[in-house]
């Protein structure tokens, strides 16, 4: 959307709620993070089915945010209840043995949606985030709930970086920095996330920017852009680059990746024309019935599951960032008790890699972690950082039109 003069006095005002210094850290490296300008982004996409009126569109009908008369519960619950989805106690993490030769199918999550897939001798590094705080401020904005388990340059060499979209939790400028210079994979992204990649130096070479239903090789293994139910933007501009789920195929293995969507009846359809999977990684948290339509909830991916003709199901989206007001272990609480006998499930620790083809039994680590809603007193919220600051910040956001 346009940058309405109410929009720039909103920012503006923000801005100046606060002490100069706290701003000026708020600010500093703001116009890099927040990537390629409406400007720049609009002719690279203009020829996508997806993208009308200025914009990406998904193909459902879609609200991104409640209407204004459901917002004063949402500041109410994002002020009284931000600390429920915080843990109880310290996330245990294991440190991944990662082997030099990739395996046929395995998969290491390291927390939310960052996760090193290996299929059939291949590595692809999806929606890699290693900053602390998913925020376009170093000042405000969620932080992590564990360290990241393994540091970036440890990772063995990758054939490709596959992201969802361009939301700070799944698209993060420090890691593609790091990444230009420790790994030499192409950026495999949807339609208009290039522009930002390029605005952050990455070469022309390393990125394959696709529509819904293209595809590109990467040695032996065909990516394809999947559609997903979902929005983007970096600050108050949406949509103008494409959101994506991902379907990679080798020559013996299949994985779906969900990123960040609601549910979609175009799972059945992806699943009947690229699946079956053997692998699928789903969002299971965040969710919030104000957003229903752009996060899912661990039934329904459950039920995505099934439609992708998925055979093992590892949740993503949850864990490390606290972004919704649902306690910090119902996902995964509610996902267990979904799949009972419809999916196989596997919860590793941030860290640890699976073996697909021989998953271990499930244990149960999430419970004794628990919630800080549990806890006698309620710790400080690691997720709002200058309370007096994002309360003015949001009350000024719920001022303004969609
Ligand atoms: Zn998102
Ligand atoms: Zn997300």
């Amino acid at each position: 959307m346009p940058t309405s003069p109410l929009r720039r006095a909103a920012l503006t005002a923000a801005a100046l709620a606060g002490p100069v210094g706290f701003v000026t850290r708020a600010a500093w490296g703001l116009p890099v993070a927040l990537g390629a300008s409406r400007r720049r982004l609009r002719p690279t996409v203009a020829g996508s089915p997806q993208f009308t009126d200025g914009r990406f569109h998904n193909r459902l009908e879609t609200p991104a945010l409640p209407p204004a008369s459901a917002r004063k519960g949402l500041l109410r619950q994002m002020h009284e209840e931000r600390h429920v989805g915080l843990p109880g106690g310290d996330i245990p993490l294991a440190r991944p043995v990662l082997p030099e030769e990739a395996a046929e199918l395995a998969v290491t999550w390291f927390g939310h949606a960052s996760a090193l897939l290996e299929i059939d001798g291949q590595r692809v590094l999806l929606d890699p985030v290693w900053s602390r705080r998913v925020s376009p401020s170093p000042v405000f904005g969620p932080t992590r709930l564990h360290e990241v388990p393994v540091p970036l340059d440890e990772l063995p060499p990758v054939d490709a970086v596959l992201i969802s979209h361009d939301h700070y939790d799944h698209l993060d400028l420090p890691t593609v920095r790091e990444l230009l210079t420790s790994q030499s994979a192409p950026f495999v992204v949807p339609l208009g996330i290039g522009e930002h990649l390029r605005g952050w130096g990455v070469p022309d070479d390393r990125i394959v920017e696709l529509d819904w239903d293209g595809s590109t090789t990467v040695g032996g293994l065909t990516l394809t852009c999947t559609e997903a139910r979902h929005f983007s933007g970096r600050f108050f501009t949406r949509d103008t680059t494409l959101w994506a789920s991902w379907a990679v195929s080798g020559p013996r293995h299949r994985v779906f990746f969900g990123g960040d969507t609601g549910y979609t009846p175009a799972f059945a359809e992806l699943g009947a024309r690229l699946g079956p999977f053997d692998l699928t990684l789903l969002p299971i948290g965040a969710y919030n019935d104000a957003w229903h339509a752009i996060h899912m909830d661990p039934e329904e991916a459950v039920r995505a599951h099934g439609d992708l003709g998925g055979r093992v199901l590892l949740p993503i989206h949850w864990a490390t960032f606290n972004l919704a007001f649902h306690r910090w272990a119902e996902p995964v609480q509610r996902l267990m008790a979904a799949a009972r006998s419809r999916a196989q499930v596997v919860v590793p620790l941030p860290g640890e890699r699976i073996d697909v083809l021989d998953p271990p039994p499930l244990t149960d680590w999430w419970t004794a972690v628990g919630s800080a809603e549990d806890l006698p007193s309620r710790p400080d919220d690691a997720g709002v950082g200058s309370a007096v600051l994002a309360r003015t910040f949001s009350r000024l956001i719920a001022l303004l039109p969609d």
